[in-house]
């Protein structure tokens, strides 16, 4: 029987991966004259090589033409962002104009709640996931009060039903049928960040629609890590950051899908000069004509240095396509639970599902005995080249990221957790 905890079966694994990996496009951080294993993708995704060069194209364009820059050549600056919507929209399964690359994901939330959460006094609610990240809380919380209803009763926080805050689906169809008649919105995670469970968006969509609630997805975990289908799910918005699984650096340009049913509409909105329609914005005339799509939510000429590492980062996904990805991160995912559920259930034990089809890449793993426990291993894992993240009390998040994560890598880790195991 082959062993799979042994390093020569781990880089066969890699050597005989169907799809091969662009690690070498990385700049993978160093430990002790070596890689790391690095399993944070989840929270800020590793450098692409290419970005310093789309950088260094913008620095150079504005240092050589100024404000020429913004209509000379393929990557003017006035359509730059134009050039980022093709491969995204493949990303997350929509059309082109469904898509946007444009400010931060939390301002993204309020400017989509703006348009699709009108609340009126028979139906003011917003249903969350209780332990939503917190920017979404406070979004959500802020925009109830801000129409002046009242967060207490109006935001529907809906607990796990399921051991590890798990949710089974049938407590979200209970939820939305309970609450639908005062639902203006279900705000729903597309992975949840806490527990790594992926959710049917469409499912979700659907449920929300019958009750006559809006829907909008939150896919900061989801983007670049599970296969997406926005058109197809009909869900009327989401948002996104790029800067964990898409790998844009801290703080990237974030992105933002309208469902073409609404690309037309004339739902109220924050408008500004850059959503305005592109052939008549520099009439400069005072009445706002919206851009068809998701780009006529656009307020502001776009960050270009903020959006130069993102082409980038699309360059390297375009080369596989989402498809691929998946199934290779089912692999290597599928690698970690074995080895996990093989070697390490005393010490180990996985909060998130264990059927594929409910989770992304990542693994949310609770140390057994504690928080001293958890801490103590955290610590030695990371001090060994080997880092995930840490959520309290007693969870180590590992997400191997399958665009430059390996087989090796995650052997690393289990080879690390025996070795703490072992020492005391
Ligand atoms: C990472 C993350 C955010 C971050 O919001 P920013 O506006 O980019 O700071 C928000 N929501 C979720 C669910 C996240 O995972």
């Amino acid at each position: 029987m082959t062993d799979i905890h042994s390093l020569d079966h781990a880089r066969a694994l890699d050597a005989a991966d169907p799809l091969p990996t662009l690690r070498s496009e990385f700049h993978i951080p160093q430990h002790d004259g070596g890689d790391q294993a690095y399993f944070v993708g989840n929270s800020l995704g590793l450098q692409p090589r290419g970005v310093r060069a789309q950088v260094e194209d913008v620095l150079d364009k504005w240092s050589m033409e100024a404000v020429e820059g913004h209509f000379r050549g393929h990557s003017q600056w006035m359509s730059y962002h134009r050039l980022m919507r093709e491969p995204l929209a493949r990303i997350v399964g929509a059309q082109p104009e469904e898509v946007v690359a444009m400010n931060s994901l939390t301002a993204n939330l309020h400017f989509m709640m703006v348009s699709f959460y009108r609340p009126t006094a028979g139906r003011p609610a917003i249903l969350v996931e209780a332990g939503a990240f917190p920017t979404d809380r406070y979004a959500v919380e802020s925009q109830i009060a801000f129409h002046g209803f009242d967060p207490a009763t109006d935001l529907i926080e809906l607990a796990p039903d399921q051991p590890g805050g798990v949710f089974s689906m049938a407590s979200i169809e209970r939820a939305i049928a309970e609450h639908g008649h005062r639902l203006a919105l279900v705000l729903w995670p597309g992975v949840q960040y806490r527990t790594g469970q992926s959710f049917d968006i469409g499912e979700i969509t659907r449920l929300s629609h019958a009750q006559g609630a809006m829907c909008g997805v939150d896919l900061a975990h989801a983007v670049g890590n599970t296969e997406l289908a926005l058109h197809d799910s009909g869900v009327d918005f989401a948002v996104w950051c790029h800067y964990k699984y898409l790998n844009s650096g801290p703080g990237a340009v974030a992105g933002c899908f309208v469902h073409e049913r609404h690309a037309r509409s004339d739902v109220p909105r924050f408008a500004g000069w850059w959503g305005h329609d592109a052939a008549t914005r520099f009439q400069m005339g005072p009445h706002f004509q919206p851009t068809p799509g998701a780009e006529g939510w656009q307020l502001s000429n776009p960050p270009i240095l903020g959006l130069a590492p993102l082409r980038a980062s699309l360059d390297l996904f375009d080369r596989v396509g989402m498809k691929a990805l998946r199934k290779k991160s089912l692999r290597l995912t599928g690698y970690l639970e074995s080895l996990i559920s093989q070697r390490l259930d005393d010490t180990l034990q996985v909060l998130t599902p264990a059927e594929p089809e409910r989770r992304g890449c990542q693994l949310s793993i609770r140390v057994r005995g504690g928080r001293e426990q958890g801490r103590s291993l955290f610590e030695y894992l990371a001090a060994n080249g080997v880092l995930g993240d840490w959520r309290e009390p007693d969870v180590i998040r590992i997400s191997p990221a399958p665009l430059y994560n390996t087989h090796e890598d995650i052997l690393r880790f289990a080879n690390g957790v025996d070795a703490w195991r072992q020492a005391r």
